[in-house]
């Protein structure tokens, strides 16, 4: 196990840290993991919001389903570009 120096106090933690246990200032690993979860966290909401357009692609080619996937579209489209905007 190597120890490297935090960026912040300097005191020597180890590399696989997330964070600096004298400051709390996150390690380069931690800023990698936190970063990891972001874009994973993002990527499941524009999941949702993809399945749900799709659903509403296929419910729309019959006609019974038509007003629902109309709903659903709506939704889905939202929940995409929410998973856009809205910075995690
Ligand atoms: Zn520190």
């Amino acid at each position: 196990m190597a120890l490297i120096s935090c960026e912040e106090c300097g005191e020597k933690i180890s590399e696989k840290a997330e964070s600096c246990p004298k400051c709390g200032a996150p390690t380069k690993a931690g800023k990698k993991a936190q970063k990891k979860a972001r874009v994973a966290k993002r990527g499941n909401t524009q999941g949702v919001g993809c399945l749900l357009i799709l659903l509403s692609v296929v419910l729309g080619l019959t006609v019974v389903g038509a007003p629902v996937a109309a709903l659903l579209f709506i939704v889905g489209f939202v929940i995409l570009i929410a998973g856009l905007l809205i910075p995690a």
